[in-house]
């Protein structure tokens, strides 16, 4: 008997051990911060500790609880009890179904004192401990607690045990009623415990109490700092162990820059870190203002795969449908992002951004093509390029030498594959190399430079020799020159390219642009060939003219005669109808032409030869040719044969014999690193780089910044 209540106890100070220990470890566990390996932090190990505890409080529970059952069974119908004893399942409850029996501590004064002793110490640990566990919304240590409070409700039980005896000839009775009555309450806590641990694992949504206090301190930052700006639309997060995971959902106009976005999420996060106790991570997703939609509805891809919706979303991006419906589709994904395009000078000039390390972020959030990706990565894209044998193969030489043919010959052609596998054409690489040849030949490198580092540097030096525009590209100012004073007329654009380069989108962009510089745009339909053109077109003019109207900038119109008219016919028509309207006297009605033609293979000469006409009939001020980033080595034969077109009456190359007046490169969001096409167009041509163009909103346009290219290309 005695064997058996030491074992009793025993289990009971182990169990008791393994719940302080599981609680102690978790708790300091799940505080730790968040790594790479749990980017959510350690919250759920303190969900599992409170599994383990609640799970231990339970069963200890339902254990009691038989015990009690059986020691009255073996009271009151020993023959029952006997044989459920003899099942083997309580073989040894009748020793210790209640170790502080009457037959034990019988009316041992000294027994009461411990019993009462017992009760006082167990029940402050139990006081103690809830009140942080309430505090912290800790459920590890929720659990914990009531382990104390089985051990004071046990003592308890005990002392009136010892109380009772005195006064009950035969209360033996006594100790296993108690016994039921505590196995009743620890199971219900037990329950509870475990059942919120299980749902706390199960990412069960936070209390409600917990999202009042976050939805109210994140409404009253949005209203303080951000008045009309920003509204809150939903409150969501679970519980990860005594932390809050949030997030929350805010509607902004979807011209916001990014800038104010992170200025309103930072704002939010801390204003909630400091207001509502536990909160230790707050995410703002951010949503258009202008759709009235449920709160975190599209979040979830299995909500959006049905194939009928994956069916439009592929048509949206299959331009060659080319109709209505598939300009439509991307009118949606075209909407203006200004904010981000440029900014507005002291005279209220709008100029747009360089394109530099900010094309990082849209690099990131874009799918670049995989047959890209190898080297766009810096990572690891680089490792094994050209460079790194070239960093290998010269770290150790140390400067002051005087370079040979010899010397150069193998760095170069390291040098050479590199500018390959940046996008850059054979063609250009090999002249490149040349002239960093004949640059350093003889040379005598600086002290403590590598030939490798003087290399570089000498191609960094012809790159951005190639890139630099030699006369100013400033279009604002030529508009403004053309389109004002007593000789004033429209300023005459024209976008040529191949098909599916990005013709009419870029040129939407550019109007865009000019729009915001209060320019009145008109924009001619010149591709009267392609089915569906001249509807994209229309499309594209409507969302801008929509766009200028909200914005209060500018005018556009869309001049179009239809499918199967003489091209360079309808933008002569077009750019006497913008000059006066047709009529004398009527005065200028658009400051800016912007000529649409239709996309052409460059090697289909009669297409091609077209031009000739179209340059002369319509002689616009600026022709730029769009090519795309991706393209390659073919941009380098696309833009030459484009640029021979454009001849005068006397047959003499326009735009001091280069032909044509600026590229305009698109797609450069899809290309990482690899922006070597840039360097073969203008090194075959001499025509300069005038836009980027860095994705499908009408204000992904950017200026080139030579610098930003040319570290990319030497990276
Ligand atoms: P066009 O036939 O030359 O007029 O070409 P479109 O203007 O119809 O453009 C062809 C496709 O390229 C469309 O899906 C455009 O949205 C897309 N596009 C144009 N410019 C860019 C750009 O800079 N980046 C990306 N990612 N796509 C672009």
């Amino acid at each position: 008997m005695c064997n058996g209540r030491l074992i009793a106890d025993g289990v009971h100070a182990l169990t008791d051990l393994v719940s302080d220990i599981t609680t102690l470890a978790t708790i300091s566990y799940s505080l730790k911060p968040p790594t790479s390996r749990f980017p959510f932090g350690y919250g759920k190990v303190e969900s599992l500790g409170a599994l383990g505890v609640s799970g231990l409080l339970l069963s200890g529970g339902i254990m009691i609880g038989l015990q009690a059952v059986l020691a009255l069974t073996q009271q009151f119908f020993p023959e029952l009890g006997h044989m459920l004893s003899s099942l083997g399942l309580f073989e040894h409850v009748h020793d210790h179904s209640h170790h502080h029996g009457s037959d034990f501590l019988g009316p041992n004064i000294n027994a009461a004192w411990l019993a009462g002793g017992s009760i006082i110490i167990k029940e402050w640990l139990y006081r103690s401990t809830i009140k942080i566990a309430r505090d912290k919304r800790s459920s590890v240590l929720a659990s914990n607690a009531y382990h104390h409070r089985v051990d004071s409700l046990t003592a308890f039980v005990a002392l009136l045990t010892i109380v009772a005896s005195n006064f009950i000839t035969n209360a033996q009775w006594l100790d296993p009623v108690g016994g039921l009555a505590i196995s009743g309450m620890i199971v219900q806590a037990g329950w509870f415990n475990t059942k919120s641990a299980l749902l706390e694992l199960a990412d069960v949504a936070m209390d409600e109490d917990i999202k009042q206090s976050v939805q109210s301190s994140a409404k009253a930052t949005l209203e303080e700092h951000f008045g009309q700006d920003a509204e809150l639309r939903g409150v969501q997060g679970i519980k990860s162990g005594q932390n809050f995971l949030v997030e929350l959902e805010v509607a902004v106009a979807e011209s916001l820059s990014i800038g104010r976005a992170q200025e309103i999420e930072e704002q939010v996060r801390q204003r909630i870190a400091a207001k509502v106790r536990g909160v230790k991570r707050v995410v703002v997703r951010f949503t258009d203002s202008s759709k009235r939609e449920e709160a975190f509805v599209d979040e979830f891809v299995a909500g959006r795969a049905s194939d009928g919706e994956e069916e439009a979303h592929d048509h949206e991006h299959d331009h060659d449908h080319g109709h209505e419906e598939t300009a439509k589709g991307k009118s949606t994904s075209l909407a203006s992002n200004g904010d981000k395009m440029g900014s507005r000078t002291g005279k209220g000039q709008f100029v747009l951004k360089d394109l530099d390390d900010e094309v990082d972020a849209i690099l990131a959030s874009s799918k670049a093509p995989s047959t890209t990706t190898a080297s766009s990565d810096p990572a690891t894209g680089l490792l094994g390029t050209a460079t790194s044998r070239l960093t290998g193969l010269f770290r150790n030489v140390v400067g002051g030498k005087t370079l040979t043919k010899a010397d150069l010959q193998q760095p170069l052609q390291l040098m050479q594959t590199h500018l390959l596998e940046k996008n850059v054409a054979r063609e250009a690489a090999e002249r490149l190399c040349q002239s960093v040849e004949t640059d350093l030949l003889d040379h005598k490198t600086a002290g403590f430079t590598s030939i490798e580092t003087t290399i570089r540097e000498s191609m960094s030096k012809a790159l951005t020799r190639i890139l630099t525009p030699t006369s100013s590209l400033d279009l604002l100012r030529d508009v403004t020159s053309t389109t004002s004073g007593s000789n004033e007329r429209p300023y005459v654009i024209s976008i040529v390219g191949v098909n599916g380069v990005g013709k009419s989108t870029n040129l939407s962009k550019i109007a865009y642009f000019l729009l915001q510089n209060q320019f009145r745009v008109l924009v001619v339909a010149g591709d009267t060939f392609r089915s569906g053109a001249v509807e994209q077109l229309r499309v594209h003019v409507k969302n801008l003219s929509a766009l200028s109207q909200r914005e209060n900038v500018g005018k556009v119109e869309l001049f179009e005669k239809g499918y199967g008219k003489d091209a360079a016919t309808v933008a002569r028509d077009a750019v006497t109808f913008a000059t006066n309207g047709g009529h004398h006297g009527q005065g200028m009605l658009y400051d800016v032409v912007l000529i649409d033609t239709a996309g052409r293979r460059h090697n289909d000469s009669r297409l091609m030869s077209s031009l000739t006409k179209f340059g002369q009939l319509a002689n616009p001020d600026k022709i730029f040719m769009v090519g795309e980033a991706l393209v390659g080595t073919d941009s380098v034969a696309q833009a030459r044969n484009f640029a021979k077109e454009f001849v005068d009456t006397k047959g003499k190359l326009r735009n001091n014999g280069v032909g044509m007046d600026g590229f305009i490169i698109s797609k450069c969001d899809t290309v990482g690193d690899m922006v070597g096409t840039l360097v073969s167009m203008v090194h075959a041509t001499g025509i300069p780089v005038v836009f980027l163009g860095v994705g499908q909103h009408y204000g992904d346009l950017r200026g080139l910044n030579v610098g930003w290219a040319v570290e990319r290309l030497m990276r």
